[in-house]
């Protein structure tokens, strides 16, 4: 539960207060309000200036407090990062919710988070020596690599295709599988799977897309839980995948 509120105006201030002990950053706060378990403080981002949007070239710098639907709306973002992000959360939500906070409270169904693990994301992080991180380094020890720190943006790419495909109960429903293969100018592959565990799979980086479809089956490989077997998964991945690569390879 939440037992004290701050809301610092500058990073110094913000990066002060968190190097305490227990006291937790808060993007839109959708998530962190619920976690009623254990006593925290909380640091309020929204003062910071963290919600800019630069397109740099090919690249996109998204401010960590930038909400999901202020990146839904940017125009040049990748069609199929668009669909990934309106998969994540409704409307209402997507409103409130924070980019940097939805990477970090994502698991393994988050259809936002395997999109922009694909396109190979990096978090800039404040707190000490400045780093710049891929979100695939980050996502594993989330909690340790974070504590006292803050994301200030993430940066992606937007010279390359991306593509992604997902089966869910209903439409709307978080998938039980979801692909997303982001492939660069230069040949490179990228195929994340998301839809089990405590977060997406990388599934492939290669020079070319060769062996894509044994190494959407291996990813799967030990995704069993209550939503789908295994067994179900290696065969929807190879699906997923190779409709992905259509896409990309008819765009
Ligand atoms: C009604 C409801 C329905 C939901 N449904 C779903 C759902 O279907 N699927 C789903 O995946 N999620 C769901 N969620 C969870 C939530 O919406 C998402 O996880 C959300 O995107 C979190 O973003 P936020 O900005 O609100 O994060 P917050 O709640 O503010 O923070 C989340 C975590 O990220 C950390 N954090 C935030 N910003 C930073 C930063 N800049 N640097 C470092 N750490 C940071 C926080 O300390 C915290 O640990 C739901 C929530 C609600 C209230």
């Amino acid at each position: 539960m939440i037992t004290e509120y701050h809301r610092p105006h500058t990073l110094e201030e913000a990066l002060k207060l968190l190097a305490r002990p227990g006291v937790r950053p808060l993007g839109g706060g959708t998530w962190l309000t619920q976690q009623r378990q254990i006593d925290f403080e909380v640091v309020d981002l929204q003062r910071l200036g963290l919600n800019r949007l630069d397109k740099m070239g090919n690249k996109l710098e998204i401010g960590a407090t930038v909400t999901l639907q202020s990146l839904l709306e940017f125009d040049a973002l990748p069609k199929a990062l668009q669909s990934a992000i309106k998969l994540e959360a409704p409307l209402n939500l997507r409103n409130a919710a924070t980019v940097a906070g939805a990477l970090i409270a994502c698991d393994g169904r988050s259809s936002f988070a395997t999109a922009m693990l694909a396109l190979d994301a990096r978090c800039s992080i404040a707190g000490g020596e400045p780093v710049l991180m891929h979100l695939g380094d980050l996502l594993p020890l989330r909690e340790e690599q974070l504590r006292g720190k803050l994301i200030t943006t993430i940066e992606i790419p937007l010279n390359l295709k991306l593509a992604f495909e997902y089966v869910a109960r209903t439409p709307a429903d978080r998938p039980i599988l979801c692909a997303a293969l982001a492939q660069w100018p230069s040949g490179r592959t990228r195929l994340v799977l998301g839809g089990w565990g405590n977060s997406p799979t990388v599934a492939m980086d290669g020079s070319d897309a060769t062996g894509l479809e044994p190494a959407a089956r291996n990813a799967a490989y030990n995704a069993d839980d209550e939503w789908a077997s295994s067994e179900y998964r290696r065969q929807v991945a190879v699906t997923l995948a190779k409709r992905c690569l259509k896409t990309i390879r008819e765009s």
